[in-house]
């Protein structure tokens, strides 16, 4: 079937599903993070991207929020572009693991392979990847400029947020260890950890993901800036990994009931997917118990809905401009 949306009713469904979503209870902050448990747990806000750089803000759209693991899915595309999706594959992997995001286990279940870069033992991997070797400010600057152009604006560290991190992420310590056991760790492992740990940390608003989901959507060009930021071959094997385990154990069902792939970021940021159509993002700091907020993922659910979108609908979908 033919779609064709106007960019009204895109507007209109953005309101009603921020409406529809606003008072939603349940979830909670994220714990472990000393700095993500103090966050005001009301702020809200849902953005969309479309290709010819619209950007639909509804709510707490400006408010910067930690990315968390949202970071994973810019860094792999850095690590991609880097190296080609072929050593990805060969060095990290490209499978869900079916189990939590700091999952030890599934390191050990996987035969020693950290699955998919969208995972924390995966993305601690393909920070340990990012170039220039050995160069730990090298390496940061390759990642905080690889998200200022995903994004389409620049992003800073929130120091608060990086310190609370730092003096907390003794699970990822672990992870970190025991891929270097594994030689899965292709720089310095403590290096490696603190890059993962800042890049978590930085600020991001939702209109600056939806930015990036546009990015992806429209095969590498940024739709605001034009900056082709990545080879275009490179958008299905993000948007692959992103709808295989956007959502760790729960991706399935998430996949099942909302028809677009999604990454989530414990700081209550959802990123989502429409190749060629739209990047969606929302934000809401509760979560479920996956990680993954309750209200960002009601409202991207929503969005969908009221436009009769889905990923697998095989329907031909058109935004006029
Ligand atoms: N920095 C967090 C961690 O490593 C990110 C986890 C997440 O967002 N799921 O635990």
């Amino acid at each position: 079937m033919d779609i064709t949306l106007t960019k009204s009713q895109i507007q209109q469904a953005v309101q009603d599903a921020y409406n529809e979503c606003k008072d939603i209870k349940g979830g909670a902050n994220a714990n472990y993070i000393p700095y993500l448990a103090n966050i005001d747990s009301n702020l809200f806000g849902i953005s969309v991207t479309l290709l010819d750089g619209t950007v639909i803000n509804v709510g707490d759209t400006e408010y910067k929020f930690g990315i968390e693991s949202v970071s994973k899915v810019l860094t792999a595309i850095l690590v991609l572009k880097q190296y080609g999706a072929q050593a990805v594959l060969e060095k990290i992997g490209a499978d869900a693991t079916g189990l939590p995001f700091n999952s030890i286990f599934a390191i050990l279940l996987e035969n020693d392979h950290p699955s998919t870069p969208l995972v924390n033992a995966g993305a601690i991997t393909a920070c340990s990847m990012v170039a220039p070797k050995g160069d730990s400010w090298g390496k940061w600057e390759a990642i905080i400029n690889n998200i200022a152009s995903l994004c389409g604006s620049p992003a800073q560290v929130i120091d608060e947020l990086y310190k609370s991190e730092s003096e907390t992420n003794f699970n990822n310590r672990s992870i970190a260890w025991l891929l270097k056991n594994y030689n899965r760790i292709y720089d310095d492992v403590d290096m490696s950890l603190d890059l993962y740990t800042r890049q978590c940390s930085v600020g991001i608003t939702s209109h600056q993901l939806s930015v990036c989901a546009g990015t992806i959507a429209n095969g590498g060009v940024n739709p605001v800036t034009k900056e082709n930021v990545f080879e275009r071959e490179l958008a299905p094997k993000i948007t692959t990994l992103i709808s295989s385990v956007g959502f760790y154990q729960n991706t399935g069902d998430w996949m099942y009931t909302s028809g677009i792939p999604a990454k989530s970021g414990v700081g209550g940021g959802v990123l989502g997917v429409y190749p060629g159509v739209m990047g969606i993002a929302a934000f809401a700091p509760p979560l479920d118990g996956a990680g993954n907020s309750v209200k960002a993922q009601a409202a991207v659910k929503s969005v969908m809905k009221k436009l009769g979108l889905g990923v697998f609908n095989g329907d031909c979908v058109k935004v006029e401009s």
